[in-house]
């Protein structure tokens, strides 16, 4: 590694840091993470603190996890890479198929298709969606829906269903064909609706209308998170993503949920759609499937879907898709390691109790800090705080408020995030008490910073 006087002058000199400004960069210095051990980070100057990022919502089993560094370095050493395009394959990743078809089997879906990421992944569950209905025979279904809110990666696909203006707007015209309808966000909703059970019934009851709108017959897929991630932690009623599924049975929808966040146990069940009794047509994942020790994904496809493409004689199934580090086998000997290492630490379980525990913390700060607005959470861990100026008009924290509780909070010893006026906890689903307390007493300092 370079010294530190090296670092430091040339931090953000030579490249532009993804979702910020690139003169931000130059103004505040990134700060620059060494190492990490755990659940925590260590900085340039020493420091250390909690990750309750945990990394990118992806580092689920902490920093340290030795068998799938292992797996890792034995795969480079024995086959570093071989192409899974048309006659050929390679070991690790037919062993990968047959692992998450069993780990999925709950979810219905029984195919993957490998990515290299979360956006790769979207991308693929998108074109798939419209090659279904092509080789079905239903050739106008093209149109894709999806939830305001959503967060969909950064492709332009990804970027056409996603329901939040800063990642559409300097990048538009995005792909025709995309419509939004209202999610059920209890704290703010266009019905004025503060009844998560009857919000739910609107949302529906929005969906419903869209799709009559448009005419279900071209439509080809809705996407959905679970729970709204990157768009403020936003869990819906139980009854919302089967009500979804049931409006998308009923009109030949695809259902896809994007589980770049929510599969592999972080709200407290194997997959979000689990959560809620759903079993989806597609499903994205990525981030924890390798934990971000390799950039890796997959799209896991139901058998129904599986049988058009598989049962097709007219070759329209034949997929014109795929990516070089499709199947890499690196990424799935990280993947393999990374699966037996989740199951056999049952993290779905601790991740269900520390998201309890950090809960009861958060919503015990809310009675102490009038900045708190709402506290999202109890479905594992995934939370938010959201920030206001006034309780009692909602009005959102000015940006300086949820930047100095950060910054505040990295200094008494915890790394949380910043979205909007949001700040989000996805900590490491290996995380102890001890360390929600952490977690708990640094946001309260850093509260307590811009009272
Ligand atoms: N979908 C969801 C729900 C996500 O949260 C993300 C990233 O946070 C993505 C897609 C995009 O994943 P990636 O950043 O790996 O491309």
């Amino acid at each position: 590694m370079k010294d530190q006087n090296f670092l430091k002058a040339n931090n953000a000199r030579s490249f532009w840091h993804p979702m910020t400004h690139p003169a931000d960069s130059l103004k505040n210095a990134p700060t620059i993470i060494t190492g990490a051990k755990g659940v925590r980070i260590r900085d340039i100057d020493g420091h250390e603190a909690v990750d309750a990022v945990g990394g990118l919502w992806n580092v689920n089993l902490g920093f340290s996890c030795d068998v799938v560094k292992q797996a890792i370095a034995a795969q480079l050493d024995r086959l570093p890479y071989y192409s899974t395009f048309r006659g050929t394959t390679n070991d690790a990743v037919i062993e990968l198929a047959e692992e998450l078809r069993l780990f999925f089997e709950p979810d219905g879906l029984s195919r993957a298709f490998f990515t290299s990421g979360g956006s790769d992944s979207v991308e693929t569950a998108l074109r798939l969606a419209r090659q279904y209905h092509k080789v079905r025979g239903e050739a106008g279904r093209v149109k894709f829906l999806s939830l305001k809110k959503g967060y969909h990666g950064t492709h332009i696909g990804g970027a056409s269903v996603n329901g939040n203006a800063n990642f559409r707007t300097q990048y538009e015209p995005l792909l025709p064909g995309c419509f939004h309808v209202p999610a059920p966000y209890t704290y703010r909703n266009p019905f004025n609706e503060a009844d998560p059970a009857r919000l739910a019934q609107l949302c529906l009851a929005a969906l419903e209308d869209e799709i009559a709108f448009q005419g279900a017959g071209t439509i080809a897929a809705f996407i959905m998170e679970p729970i709204l991630g990157a768009g403020g932690v936003i869990p819906p009623h139980h009854s919302f993503m089967p009500g979804v599924r049931e409006i998308c049975t009923r009109h030949g929808i695809l259902l896809i949920a994007d589980e770049v966040i929510t599969a592999f146990g972080r709200t407290g069940a194997w997959s979000g759609s689990r959560l809620w009794g759903v079993q989806p047509d597609m499903m994205c994942t990525a981030k924890a499937i390798t934990n971000g020790y390799f950039p890796f994904g997959a799209v896991m496809i139901s058998e129904s879907v599986a049988q058009v493409f598989e049962r097709d004689e007219t070759g329209r199934a034949a997929i014109g898709h795929g990516y070089t580090y499709s199947g890499h086998p690196v990424g799935a000997a990280a993947a393999l390691a990374c699966l037996a290492e989740t199951q056999r630490l049952r993290v779905n379980e601790n991740a269900a109790a520390r998201g309890a525990e950090l809960h009861a913390g958060l919503l015990a700060l809310q009675g102490r800090h009038e900045a708190i607005g709402d506290v999202r959470g109890g479905h594992g861990l995934m939370l938010a705080l959201e920030l206001v100026a006034d309780r009692a008009t909602k009005k959102p924290a000015d940006k300086a408020v949820p930047a100095r509780v950060q910054q505040v909070a990295y200094q008494e010893g915890a790394m949380v995030r910043v979205s909007g006026a949001n700040i989000i906890l996805s900590p490491p689903l290996i995380l102890t008490s001890g360390d929600v307390q952490v977690i708990l007493s640094a946001l309260d300092a850093g509260l307590s910073a811009t009272g």
